[in-house]
């Protein structure tokens, strides 16, 4: 670490990229575009998911920068899900929403785990009564180890649950607890040995490399025992240290600039050596973060979709959706959520309505985090000769190795993909280069 150049050290900020334009463009005065989306009639064709997020955790981890609430009692637990359940039904009566059936579902947080298994009946039950889910080809489902023994796993199965996400982070109990994590590697077996029996359609755990305290021989161990476990699905993320979080906070008071994390080439070489494993173990490498066992099987419809345009109503605090070619956020505090929605009204905080040129470069950039863009897609979706569109960008990509061009088909090598991120910046418009991003 203390070698690292500036640009190579983990300063602080967000470098993942789930969006464009970024978050720092969306604004309140935008909110009347997605009020319009809602008058326009349903489109016919156009796959819908529905997001609810919930922001309760059983401790809030050292680099986490949600809000989050870690002190809700079962009373405030329960108006915040009539409020969500309210939410839901006043979008039900909107012409653009009326009648339609979701084809992918995600409970995301905070942790949705936390509910207790009546309370996430009672939401699912209502939701379902506006929103019916026999369409639905995919009901994501993120769960904290800690939070799930056999018996609540089955419940959360029976509400129709078909990918779960398990936050696993890490094996090591130092380091989940340098890390604030609520969970310990116990729980982490029992839970995720408790899934497999009950036979998920698919179990997703999520490993983060670099966090605080990481080092080479316990990085190994972790992929070792993530491999052994055969989840059907990996999702490997970088660590980074946005701002909000409990560990910038103690680097501004400290007068650091560099978070007391492992650089971006070691973090990279992190992946790349656990990309390397699960490929040698049978593996797909699906996207910049995911390694999958088998590819034919296991899909993730929530992200393949959203990518590639769906619509999405987010429900919930703070939750992000994408209507009509309308970027949206709801208010990112609970008090003002519940006093919004109890009058009556959406609680839509900002919004960003997206122009064709935007939402060509979103679904492009994305889809590059997939590791592979289909020229002739962009061609028949929005009459753009990506190629000429994207020139530079491109050839610079290539020139440097990280891009490869067959015919219509780009390929992110490698190297590429593990810093994709770092690299999606050259095909933003000019006004929305340099930009924070949330
Ligand atoms: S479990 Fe996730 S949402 Fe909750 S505090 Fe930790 S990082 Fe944040």
């Amino acid at each position: 670490m203390s070698t690292a150049t500036a640009e190579e050290a983990t300063g602080a900020g967000n470098y993942f990229i789930s969006n464009y334009p970024q978050y720092s463009f969306w604004k309140p005065e935008y909110v009347p575009d997605a009020l319009a989306v809602l008058q326009r009639e349903a489109p016919a064709d156009l796959p819908l998911g529905i997001y609810f997020h919930i922001p309760f955790c059983r401790k809030r981890c050292h680099f986490c920068y949600f809000r989050v609430y870690t002190d809700k009692n079962a009373a405030e637990i329960k108006a915040y899900i009539d409020a969500g359940v309210k939410e839901i039904e006043m979008y039900g009566d909107k012409p653009y929403l009326q009648g339609r059936k979701p084809k992918f579902i995600y409970f995301g947080g905070g942790t949705p785990s936390y509910l207790s298994a009546g309370q996430l009946k009672d939401l699912t039950d209502r939701m379902k009564a506006v929103f019916p889910w026999d369409e639905a080809e995919e009901v994501a489902f993120e769960g904290e180890p800690g939070t799930l023994n056999e018996k609540k796993l089955q419940q959360i199965k029976d509400l129709g649950v078909t990918r779960l996400s398990l936050g696993v982070e890490n094996y090591d109990d130092e380091i989940l607890e340098l890390n604030g994590r609520a969970h310990r590697s116990g729980e982490v077996d029992r839970a995720y040995g408790f899934a497999k029996s009950l036979g998920f359609g698919q179990i997703n755990i999520d490993l983060i490399a670099g966090m605080i305290g990481e080092t080479e021989a316990n990085w190994q161990a972790c992929i070792e025992r993530a491999i052994a476990d055969e989840p059907d699905c990996v999702t490997i993320y970088q660590m980074e240290v946005p701002y909000n979080t409990t560990i910038y906070k103690e680097m501004q008071q400290s007068g650091k600039l560099t978070a007391p994390v492992a650089d971006w080439p070691t973090k990279r070489r992190w992946v790349s050596e656990a990309f390397a494993a699960f490929e040698a173990a049978g593996y797909t490498v699906t996207s910049a973060t995911t390694a999958v066992r088998d590819p034919e099987k296991t899909k993730f419809i929530y992200r393949d979709a959203l990518w590639g345009g769906a619509d999405m109503l987010g429900t919930g605090v703070a939750s992000f959706g994408h209507l009509g070619g309308v970027h949206v956020q709801n208010h990112h505090d609970i008090g003002p959520y519940l006093d919004i929605v109890t009058r009556g009204e959406l609680p839509i905080y900002r919004a960003y309505p997206t122009d064709e040129e935007e939402r060509l470069i979103r679904e492009f950039i994305l889809q590059l985090k997939l590791g592979r863009a289909d020229m002739g897609y962009f061609r028949s979706k929005f009459a753009a000769e990506v190629a000429e569109r994207f020139s530079r960008p491109i050839e610079h990509l290539r020139a440097e190795g990280f891009l490869e061009m067959d015919g219509d088909i780009l390929t992110m090598t490698r190297e590429g993909l593990l810093q994709v991120d770092k690299l999606l910046h050259e095909f933003f418009l000019q006004e929305h280069q340099n930009a924070r991003y949330a």
